[in-house]
């Protein structure tokens, strides 16, 4: 249905060793890319100078060269383009504010985080209560008075108050703050920006660029059209969304996958040292059990050498593997009818398997 060249992005945090689950979704990234003859970008999220490591950079390139998942043209570093996130930054002043509340204060005021929001499905870990706006509406005595004070710089969301009507522009002014997509997994979902913790910070207090700024403004930048990633950044992307929609450019359609789990049900992380790739590579020089052993989570078996194998069996063997694909409930019937997937193609089949998992798959590698 889609007629317009995918692009795809591969974007590992250098803040630690990759683990399995990691391999789990940069794989997934690159085979659905790939499958619609994509090209697929490699952006390393080194922002944070503090948590950012060489050894972890060159670690994960390795990582990507054993498992075969290979990206088109040059590697992209946040950290160089810090003057590019400050001159979009810039272009968003009429919704910015500076925010001194201290993160003491901002956790007294959140109160316990929630875990997940009611009848959601998901676990959010960085909810809490939304941001309580206080320095949105500082007098101009006030700012003048804090401004030796280090501050955030904050996005104000939607709705906006009387009071802003002269400064945010007319056909912002009375936007809602429910932004809906069609996740290719998913389905459709609907969030509402203070659900997912309100204003948020566009730069950090100690100036580093936060988090949503510079992977929205890197889509644009880079012309990618499909983000293939954790469902445990889910309620990142209606902010994502906000921060397209004031940059009037076209989001990407978001895929958002079942996270891996060790068996005791937790996520993995860097204490599961044993499930590093680094340490898997150690252990056997071929990727193939790790490759095989992903993919059996998506139906597929066969002998996988390299990411290529796995693309390359799909695209030879979909007619059968959709086939042997067989207990299909009407409720999945539906999801792909509502999700306009093409039955029968690889894409599809990728998409309809990861819905099927369900949000979480327990690794016992
Ligand atoms: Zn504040």
């Amino acid at each position: 249905m889609n007629a317009q060249h995918t692009t795809g992005r591969l974007a590992p945090s250098p803040t630690g060793y990759l683990h399995l689950g990691n391999a789990w979704s940069f794989l997934l990234a690159w085979l659905s890319a790939r499958l619609d003859g994509g090209t697929v970008f490699l952006r390393m999220e080194d922002i944070d100078p503090a948590r950012s490591k060489t050894e972890f950079i060159d670690a994960a390139l390795e990582d990507f060269a054993w498992l075969g998942i290979n990206y088109d043209g040059e590697m992209v570093c946040q950290s160089k383009r810090t003057a590019i996130y400050e001159e979009y930054a810039a272009k968003l002043s009429a919704f910015t504010y500076p925010c001194y509340c201290t993160r003491k204060e901002l956790r007294e005021m959140a109160g316990a985080p929630q875990t997940s929001r009611p009848g959601s499905r998901f676990v959010m870990p960085d909810m809490g209560a939304a941001y309580h706006r206080t320095c949105r509406f500082l007098t101009a005595e006030e700012q003048a008075r804090r401004q030796k004070q280090s501050a955030c710089l904050r996005l104000a969301c939607p709705p906006f108050a009387p009071r802003e009507r002269h400064t945010v522009p007319e056909e912002f002014f009375g936007i809602s703050a429910d932004f809906a997509f069609t996740d290719s997994v998913l389905g459709k979902q609907t969030f509402n920006l203070n659900d997912c913790g309100g204003d948020f910070a566009l730069r950090r207090s100690d100036k580093v660029r936060a988090y949503q700024l510079a992977v929205s403004v890197d889509d644009m930048l880079m012309g990618i059209t499909e983000v293939v990633r954790g469902n445990d950044i889910l309620t990142s992307t209606p902010r994502q969304l906000y921060l397209f929609r004031l940059f009037g450019h076209t989001p990407p359609n978001y895929a958002h996958i079942p996270l891996l789990l060790d068996a005791a049900d937790e996520r993995l992380a860097k204490r599961h040292a044993s499930l590093s790739l680094k340490a898997l590579r150690r252990k056997d020089s071929s990727p193939a059990p790790v490759l095989q052993y992903l993919a059996g989570f998506l139906g597929l078996h066969g002998e996988f050498a390299n990411a290529a194998d796995i693309l390359q069996y799909m695209q030879d063997n979909i007619k059968t593997i959709w086939e042997n694909d067989g207990q299909n409930s009407e409720r999945d019937k539906k999801q792909d009818k509502e999700q306009d997937k093409e039955p029968g193609t690889a894409k599809a089949y990728l998409m309809h398997k990861l819905a099927k998992l369900g949000n979480t798959v327990s690794t016992d590698f």
